[in-house]
């Protein structure tokens, strides 16, 4: 069987892996970019490994790639961020996150009664007896729930900062969302690591694999940009040529599928996913020469709703010696602007936020820049998972393909929803092969 997959990100890498584990698959992964990765993207800039999206892993015993660990024979070192060095700040004053319940033990966010209240959810939702799951929103819940406004305030920001997302976005996410989401990181032994080297020791490593198997071949700076059922088969059109294939996955944001289908056959299965929103976010990466302050590991602004990450506090592989790497995100409201202006203007307000939070906490850092990257907006995940959007499932009734990506059904969120569609995505097409192979026979 000839198998195609568009999109080289972390799905589309993952998928191929695993098939590339079948001896009855051969195939090619079609990827538009000069190089592997999507938003997993890792690149090196004087002497700091810089990636394009995070490299957190959020409940790494619980993770995907913990399965993909084992199952791939991934190898890769992680450690786990300091609990004690993070941080949420509220009115100029700096606090524990309560992450565990000797940071909410040590919390000024909530009182001794609010405490008392949060633990009991938390222990709810390990148990999986919290009500949030029968909501239709976080919103809904917290409405509905009698909780002191504090301990309100601190679910919708925990759910801001694991989600990327605004206040307003926070309160429409899905209590089924929530409650999945939290029972695995409250159960969770490792809840926030970071893969030492960044994602490009997974990326290389899947890629290998796929190579390995002599079966597969990669075709960098081919996009496919058409597709056709012709004789039984599949046709893929590139700039430089015209391929068939049994099957197809797709590996991309939803956003490019529904793009790359329009106009053909299957147009109209796309057409609940067309309006999806996306989580967008403002990124502002330093590398700076020299270790200006490491007061924590991360900063939550809950006033503005940003947040530093000084990733290097945890990962002293992606720095020069002596270097300091930070990572400040800001969530962004995707109101619509009535001007262009009027947005340009909204995301200039939140880098001068974001400059300033650097400036309070990490003074001198302008003088030690080595390298600046900022985004004004980068795609978190292809599909904000929010109450009136629509994940992709991996198969869609009685259209052919298979789908994965962040915007996907699966497990978990970003990084790891792009995993687990993936890895669920091969499966299913190996057990199609398996049904033909028997009735071939
Ligand atoms: C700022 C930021 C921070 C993040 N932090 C974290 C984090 O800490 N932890 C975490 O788990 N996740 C994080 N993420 C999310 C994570 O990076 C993404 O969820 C993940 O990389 C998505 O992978 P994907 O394969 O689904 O999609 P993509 O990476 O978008 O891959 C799709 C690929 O398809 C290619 N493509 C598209 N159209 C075509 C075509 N027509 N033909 C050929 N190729 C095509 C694209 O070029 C791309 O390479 C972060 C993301 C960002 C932006």
């Amino acid at each position: 069987m000839r198998v195609a997959i568009i999109g080289g990100g972390l799905a589309g890498l993952t998928a191929a892996a695993y098939l590339s584990e079948q001896t009855g698959i051969e195939g090619i992964l079609f990827e538009r970019s000069p190089q592997l990765g999507g938003r997993a993207f890792t690149y090196e800039k004087a002497g700091f490994t810089l990636n394009y999206g995070a490299h957190a892993i959020y409940g790494l015993d619980r993770h995907t790639i913990s399965n993909m660990e084992k199952e791939l024979g991934l190898s890769f070192a992680s450690r786990q961020v300091d609990k004690r060095k993070v941080m949420y700040e509220k009115a100029n004053r700096l606090t524990p996150a309560p992450l565990d319940f000797v940071n909410l033990v040590k919390t000024d966010i909530l009182n001794a009664k609010e405490k008392v209240r949060f633990a009991a959810e938390i222990a709810a939702i390990i148990a999986n007896i919290h009500q949030i799951k029968n909501y239709a929103t976080l919103g809904d819940y917290l409405a509905d729930s009698g909780a002191d406004e504090h301990v309100k305030e601190l679910w919708e920001h925990l759910v801001c900062s694991n989600f990327f997302i605004t206040p307003e976005d926070a309160r429409q996410v899905p209590g089924h969302v929530i409650s999945a989401y939290y029972h695995n990181l409250f159960l969770s032994q490792r809840p926030v690591n970071y893969i030492l080297g960044s994602w490009a020791v997974i990326t290389n490593q899947l890629k290998l694999k796929m190579e390995a198997s002599g079966r597969w071949q990669l075709a960098l700076q081919e996009g496919v940009d058409g597709l056709r059922y012709e004789d039984g088969r599949y046709v893929l059109k590139t700039k430089t040529r015209e391929e068939a294939f049994d099957k197809i996955m797709f590996a991309m944001p939803v956003q490019q599928v529904v793009k790359l289908l329009k106009g053909t056959p299957w147009e109209p299965f796309m057409a609940p996913y067309e309006n999806n929103r996306a989580t967008e976010v403002m990124v502002y990466d330093i590398g700076l020469s020299r270790v200006v302050g490491r007061p924590f590991s991360y900063i939550s602004d809950m006033n503005h709703k940003m947040f530093i990450t000084d990733v290097s506090a945890t990962d002293h592989t992606l720095v020069p010696e002596e270097g300091q790497l930070l990572q400040g995100i800001a969530y962004l409201s995707d109101d619509s602007f009535p001007e262009e202006a009027d947005r340009k203007a909204y995301l200039e307000a939140r880098t001068a936020q974001m400059e300033a939070l650097f400036d309070k906490h990490y003074p001198g850092w302008r003088e030690a820049i080595a390298v600046k990257r900022v985004s004004k907006k980068a795609m978190v995940q292809s599909v904000k998972n929010v109450a009136g959007n629509r994940l992709l499932p991996i198969r869609v009734e009685s259209a052919p393909f298979y789908f994965c990506g962040d915007g996907c059904e699966g497990k978990g969120e970003l990084a790891e929803r792009a995993f687990s569609s993936a890895r669920r995505a091969a499966e299913l097409l190996v057990a199609e092969l398996n049904k033909y192979a028997v009735g071939m026979r």
